[in-house]
Parts: C-alpha cells; sequence; structure tokens
C-alpha cells in the first residue's frame, strides 16, 4: 500500500513563540538574538517580516540593524521553546498514530490509512494547520507525499503557512529544476562537488546513472541517487513506544468572555470529551493541562499533576483550578482548552497508584463507572441523551 507521510514545519519558531507571550510583537519584524544589548549577537530567528527587509539566520545582529533599523530583539530563552515544541509535538500526536520528531520544530507523521478519520490529506493537513494555530497561535508548512524525503522537500516549498502536496508524479515538473543544493541533507560543499561534474539541479541528478554518485560521495551517494529520484523506503519511527501522549480538546468562544462561571460550563464539556476519549483508550493520566487565549491573543499554558485518572470529574477539577488561577476580570478569553498526559504505561503502575490511594480511589471508581455508564448510553443513543452538568457535584465548587 502506498503511504501517506506529512512533514510539519513550523514557520520562524522561535520569534513566533516569543510572539505568543509578547503580541506587541505581532506582525512587526522582530528576531530572536543572542545578546542584542552589546549588538555583536547573531541573529537566530527572524519574523517574516524582517526577513521582507533581508534579515536572515546567523546574520550579525548589527547587519540585520543596518538593513532594518526598526528591528525589535529578543534575548532567546530555549527552555520556553522547548516547552511550545512539546506542546506542538502533543498535538500533533492527536492526528497520527506515528510522529517522528526530526528537530525542535519539525515532525514527520505517517497519515497512512488515516483518510477515513479526516478525510483527504489536503483536509487533514489543513484541521492541523487550523489547530496549531487555534490553540497555540503558531503557524506551521506542511509537506505531504509517499515517503520522507519527499515530504520534507514538499515542506519547503510553500513558506509561510504553505501546504504543498509532492506525489511521484510531479517530480518533473516540481522536484527536478531545483538547485542539487536545495536537496535535503545536501550541503555547499557537496553541491559544489555535484557542479564540478556538471550536475547542477536535482533532474541532472535523478539522471546520471546511481555509480556514479557512488563513486563520487560513497555511500551518500546511493542515497541522493534514490532522492533524486523520488525513492526514500524509510520507516517513520516513533520516538516513545506510546504513540497517544496527550488527550485535549479546545474551542475558541463565541463571544469573548469574561464571567468565570460561564468559563466554567465549556471547561467542563471540554474535560468531560477529554475523559470520554481516555477512557475509551483506556489512558489514564498524570497531568492536566490548560491553554487559554485572551483578548489580546497572548496565550498561556499552566499544568497539574494529579492522581492518575481518566474520570472527568477529575480533569474538570484540575482544569478548573488552573482556569480560576489564571482568570483576570479585565482579560477576556476567547479560547479555552484543557488536555490529559502523562499516561501510565503498565499495568503494574496503576495497581501501585490504586493502592497508593485506597480513599481517593474508591470515590474516584465510583466516579468512573459513571462515567462509563453515561458514555454507553452516549454511544447508543447519542450526544445529547444525557446531560453531565445537573449530575456531576464537583468538590470544592460554589
Ligand atoms: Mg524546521
Amino acid at each position: 500500500m502506498d503511504r501517506i507521510i506529512f512533514l510539519v514545519d513550523m514557520n520562524a519558531f522561535f520569534i513566533s513563540c516569543e510572539m505568543t507571550r509578547h503580541p506587541a510583537l505581532r506582525n512587526k519584524p522582530a528576531a530572536v538574538a543572542g545578546d542584542p544589548s552589546r549588538r555583536t549577537g547573531i541573529i537566530l530567528a527572524a519574523s517574516y517580516e524582517a526577513r521582507a527587509f533581508g534579515v536572515r539566520t546567523t546574520m550579525l545582529v548589527h547587519q540585520a540593524q543596518r538593513l532594518c533599523p526598526n528591528l525589535s530583539l529578543v534575548p532567546p530563552d530555549h527552555a520556553f521553546y522547548e516547552q511550545k515544541s512539546a506542546e506542538v509535538m502533543a498535538l500533533l500526536a492527536r492526528y497520527a498514530p506515528v510522529l517522528e520528531q526530526n528537530s525542535i520544530d519539525e515532525a514527520w507523521l505517517d497519515m497512512t490509512g488515516c483518510q477515513t478519520l479526516f478525510g483527504t490529506p489536503l483536509e487533514t493537513a489543513r484541521m492541523i494547520m487550523k489547530a496549531i494555530n487555534d490553540e497555540l497561535s503558531l503557524w506551521c508548512s506542511i509537506g505531504i507525499s509517499s515517503n520522507k524525503f519527499l515530504a520534507k522537500m514538499a515542506s519547503e516549498m510553500h513558506k509561510p503557512h504553505g501546504i504543498t502536496e509532492l506525489w511521484p508524479a510531479d517530480l518533473a515538473e516540481k522536484l527536478w529544476p531545483l538547485p542539487a543544493g536545495a536537496m535535503y541533507g545536501v550541503g555547499q560543499k557537496t553541491a559544489a562537488r555535484l557542479a564540478s561534474l556538471g550536475l547542477r539541479t536535482i533532474g541532472d541528478l535523478a539522471r546520471v546513472k546511481e555509480d556514479v554518485l557512488v563513486d563520487l560521495l560513497g555511500k551518500f551517494g546511493r542515497e541522493i541517487s534514490r532522492h533524486a529520484r523520488g525513492i526514500d523506503p524509510e520507516p517513520v519511527i516513533p520516538h516513545a513506544e506510546d504513540s497517544v501522549k496527550s488527550i485535549g480538546r479546545s474551542t475558541t468562544l463565541v463571544k469573548d468572555l469574561t464571567n468565570l462561571e460561564e468559563a466554567r460550563k465549556v471547561l467542563l464539556e471540554l474535560a468531560d470529551d477529554v475523559g470520554r476519549s481516555a477512557r475509551k483508550h483506556d489512558k489514564m493520566g498524570r497531568t492536566v493541562h490548560i491553554v487559554l487565549k485572551y483578548s489580546d491573543f497572548s496565550v498561556i499554558t499552566r499544568q497539574m499533576t494529579v492522581v492518575a485518572t481518566y474520570a472527568t470529574s477529575e480533569i474538570y477539577q484540575a482544569g478548573s483550578r488552573l482556569l480560576e488561577q489564571n482568570w483576570y476580570p479585565d482579560k477576556p478569553v476567547r479560547l479555552i482548552g484543557i488536555s490529559l498526559s502523562g499516561f501510565e504505561n503498565e499495568a503494574a503502575d496503576r495497581q501501585l497508584s490504586l493502592f497508593d490511594q485506597p480513599e481517593a480511589t474508591q470515590t474516584v471508581d465510583r466516579q468512573v463507572r459513571v462515567d462509563q455508564a453515561m458514555d454507553l448510553i452516549r454511544n447508543r443513543f447519542g450526544e445529547k441523551s444525557v446531560t453531565r452538568a445537573k449530575q456531576l457535584k464537583v468538590k470544592g465548587e460554589r
């Protein structure tokens, strides 16, 4: 069966992460740079607005400032980018049964067989791009093909915000005219050696005999030859054995909310969805995580550790506490999200946590039985057949 592989690549990742917490940087020329105060550092990531002035990664700060006098500079915060990266990967894991992270800002997804779940590859890619923007206020480009190499090449073709399909039938038109140096994995030195043989485009590499490239570059020559012809049998290899890392739901509100009680109602619905999905997959999680986007488009994420659970009420209570702690009357909220992660892998883990918490467990067990009964009824009779809000008595809520 033909595979369907996506490469999701985040656009201008570091500076886009900064924009999520500094909305004033949005739509402006801005860059993350090492030591901007001394004007000696280099540009690590530039916004597309800054790139329009010619600002590029690895350029010296004072060079960049000469090109773009209004450039806003932010010092790097790698811990923050790692955290955002983990959020992106957790979101992608909701769509892809198999995911391989390639760097802090990109991952391959093996979407083979997912058409019945999400629609065509193009529709699925649009859904993923929208979720990344809605929930994390970040943008990506997505390449779609039948293998990892072509998906990576496709993802580079339209930036930012591009979705590009590159199937084997499109190679002559879309891939072969590109210079050899544009090939993933081919650096300037290799490109220069290839050029010395008159091999300037990827098409040239596809047409020349594989042996010629092997003589020139050894094993790597064979790979280049195959890639140029659109061949790449490499599987998408997940780094963690457990592919479901997070179960989450979020919603952009019809109107911005300033009333905490109204927000709690929305949160309960989302928590119920998350709990139901976690119960279906038999996944008990130890981390509840919420995301709030305020009306000024700033985004915060907060998390709390809980006793491993998939009970709706437990997920909701943790989320509700986080919501309350981050609720400001003068900061209307436009998006609310909640997720469960930190899943237990071993049955033994679960046994241990049950014995750890004998009393709490009894209550939770009862709640889970109610949850499971409701799941059954809703599966048979539809979503509206039972409403939870009336039945749910939440501790600590007035
Ligand atoms: Mg990248």
